[in-house]
């Protein structure tokens, strides 16, 4: 994939970068490697002061970072100014919280005394995702940051000036050279890299192709890996549900950064007795989007990030119908100019057809009927993926009930699978493993070294 700025709404190239040879990779590594020497020893409060400034300069650049997002990757330009506070507000979170997080843990032995001590391991290299180009390296970098170690970061070859203006806001911030490292290189050549010795750990948000990848080469080089991978979503409408509100964030959450959202709500799961009217309302309310220019601040659903993209979901559309499913609406591209698809609406869908299974990764919903709440998590439960689920009932209680048997790394009952800095962000099954944000984010790439005293 070459690296370069495409812009979707108008599929026109913008600006093409050349790929580091293997040459600037190895002397970048060792920058970051001899960077790290140096790095561990410095104190909690002089991490802080490096990322508290990222944060500040994000904020004060809000606009035109914004719009860097907004033209690589299509993104409606609200939203790209709620990701940029939102990455700032991560970069505040963990200079402010990361040495009460790594503080020394006494314990309480059987002999003698013991405490642990959480230490830095080195150089980690992240694999980054072009759909929330700003707010996954924040994820995946102010903890590392924070803990002493030094990062790479691999960012999407799609986004390559968000990429810069990342390590740009770093250089800035006072961080010293190899701190903080930006890559331009393919995929397949960020696997080869994992078995580098001077790289201690891998974290990658992505495909489950990609993250299978890098996983088997961390795997045979024994090096931890974090896979913060795709999901199949399920948004379970049971009969006690509010179902206005529920519409309401039904729409929202599917076409939340125009759908290419791994944690959007991708199936909609409405019991029997209010099926029929959930489904009228949520049919009306996505046929109507108002539909264009993502940098127009009256759009409210976008083009796909790329040209590929928008061929991918047709294909996926294709297939399913193919294969016996419904289109209810949509189900085209939109007849105009960029990477655009119609908001959709798939019914008819059962094991064996590729809606049923696959990610849809835009403004596509797959909608379910089904008899009870028991049919509900059932149907939640059947996919490979397991990243989020929301549940909508007026009874918090049976909310509870059902969150609890749900096969998910996050649950939200009245509201679809967001994001915050203090919330734990991850999966199970193949939506990965490990977590990002919170106090879990931050012991992922740390050595909980024991100290014992006779
Ligand atoms: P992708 O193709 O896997 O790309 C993600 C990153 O992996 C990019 O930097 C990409 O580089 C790199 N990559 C591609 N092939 C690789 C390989 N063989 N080895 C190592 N790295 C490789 O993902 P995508 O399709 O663009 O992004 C959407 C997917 O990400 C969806 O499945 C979505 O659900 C998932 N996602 C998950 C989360 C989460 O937190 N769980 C968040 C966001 C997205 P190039 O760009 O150079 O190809």
């Amino acid at each position: 994939m070459a690296v370069q700025t495409v812009n979707p709404f108008t599929n026109k190239v913008v600006r093409t970068f050349d790929e580091m040879t293997d040459e600037t990779v190895d002397m970048l590594i060792s920058q970051s490697a001899e960077t790290y020497s140096s790095w561990k020893n410095t104190s909690y409060t002089h991490r802080a002061k490096i990322l508290h400034k990222v944060a500040s300069l994000m904020r004060e650049r809000k606009d035109d970072l914004a719009k860097t997002i907004t033209l690589e990757m299509g993104k409606l330009i609200a939203q790209a100014e709620g990701e940029i506070m939102l990455s700032a507000s991560i970069f505040d979170y963990y200079a402010t919280n990361a040495e009460h997080f790594l503080a020394d843990k006494h314990l309480d032995p059987e002999y003698g005394s013991a405490y642990v001590q959480s230490s830095p391991i080195g150089v980690i290299f992240g694999v980054e995702p072009w759909n929330f180009p700003f707010y996954q390296v924040a994820r995946f970098s102010a903890p590392n940051v924070m803990v002493g170690n030094t990062v790479l970061v691999k960012h999407a070859s799609m986004v390559p000036q968000c990429a810069i203006a990342i390590e740009d806001l770093f250089n800035e911030a006072g961080a010293p050279k190899g701190l903080y490292t930006n890559l331009f290189l393919s995929g397949e050549r960020a696997s080869e890299l994992v078995s580098d010795k001077r790289i201690k750990g891998v974290a990658l948000t992505g495909s489950e192709a990609a993250g299978a990848s890098l996983a088997t080469e961390a795997g045979k080089n024994l090096k931890k890996s974090v896979l913060e991978l795709g999901g199949n979503d399920a948004f379970i409408i049971l009969e006690d549900a509010d179902i206005d509100k529920a519409v309401e964030w039904a729409v929202v959450g599917r076409i939340n950064n125009n759908g290419e959202c791994c944690v959007a709500s991708k199936r909609f799961i409405a019991v029997e007795a209010i099926a029929d009217e959930f489904l009228e309302k949520f049919k009306n309310q996505l046929a109507n989007l108002v539909v264009g220019d993502p940098m127009d601040p009256k759009t409210e659903l976008g083009p796909m990030s790329s040209e590929e993209a928008a061929v991918h979901i047709i294909d996926q559309i294709k297939r399913s119908t193919d294969a016996g499913a419904t289109i209810l609406i949509g189900g085209n591209r939109v007849d105009r100019a960029g990477a655009f698809v119609e908001p959709t609406i798939l019914t008819d869908l059962k094991p064996g057809i590729p809606a049923y299974h696959e990610e849809i990764f835009g403004p596509v919903a797959s909608f379910y009927r089904v008899k009870d709440e028991a049919a509900a998590i059932a149907l939640a439960n059947d996919s490979d993926y397991g990243l989020g689920c929301s549940i909508f009932t007026q009874d918090t209680k049976r909310g509870e009930n059902v969150a609890s048997q749900i096969d998910a790394g996050m649950v939200f009952i009245n509201h679809p699978t967001w994001t915050q800095a203090d919330l734990p962000f991850g999966g199970t099954k193949n939506s990965g493993y490990g977590r990002e944000l919170s106090e879990l984010g931050i012991q992922e790439f740390v050595n909980k070294k024991l100290i014992r005293i006779s």
